[in-house]
């Protein structure tokens, strides 16, 4: 259904709309460490092509026709639900991480450690939103190639990015960031 491909787009767009004045807030920090690696690139890239180039060209062309899958309406919906409460999360996380956001792993001059708001739950609420919005995608793409492939490669970017994120902060804030780790949930709240 038509909506369903519109809604998966709109929060596109409005993913873009909560992260780029954050983005423009920290252009103005130093960086004191940057880590890229080409694993993490080579996720990175095959993430943008799931959730962005195989929906377009499903979403435009009927190239990928063959392997349209129907679910029934109602999953649809619970897909817009899922999609809204991932971006809830999303919106939360910036606002709570504020100009510590960076899109690769990087510390900035007085970088602080924030375990505040959302925070105080889980370490990686903007990787939770990305999870709920590939299970999202599953729902709302309703195609073998360009739906269910993104939470492939989000599990392979998820683990990859989160040891190698906690190793970073562990290395800068030391007891710190291990008392935080054992106070929180990883991608999930703490039962
Ligand atoms: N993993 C977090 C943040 C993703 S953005 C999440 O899912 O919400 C990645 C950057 O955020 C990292 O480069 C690191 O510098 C910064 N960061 C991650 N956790 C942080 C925290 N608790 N406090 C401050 N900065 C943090």
């Amino acid at each position: 259904m038509l909506i369903f491909k519109i809604a998966y787009w709109a929060n596109t767009v409005l993913q873009l709309v909560i992260r780029i004045p954050f983005g423009m807030s920290t252009r103005s920090r130093n960086k004191t460490e940057q880590r890229v690696s080409p694993t993490e690139n080579i996720l990175l890239l095959f993430l943008t092509i799931s959730t962005g180039i195989l929906p377009l060209i499903y979403s435009v062309t009927n190239w990928l026709s063959f392997a349209n899958y129907a679910l029934p309406s109602w999953l649809g919906w619970m897909g817009i639900f899922i999609m809204t409460g991932s971006l809830l999360i999303f919106w939360r996380a910036h606002y709570d991480l504020k100009a510590n956001w960076s899109p690769s792993l990087e510390l900035y001059e007085g970088h602080t450690l924030i375990t505040n708001g959302i925070y105080k739950y889980i370490r990686h609420p903007m990787y939770a939103s990305l999870l709920l919005a590939n299970i999202a995608q599953i729902l709302l793409i309703q195609n073998w190639i360009a739906g269910p492939i993104s939470l492939i490669m989000f599990t392979f970017f998820y683990t990859f990015r989160s040891s190698a994120e906690e190793k970073m902060m562990m290395e800068r804030f030391g007891d710190q960031y291990s008392a935080y780790k054992k106070a929180t949930g990883g991608i999930l709240p703490r039962l």
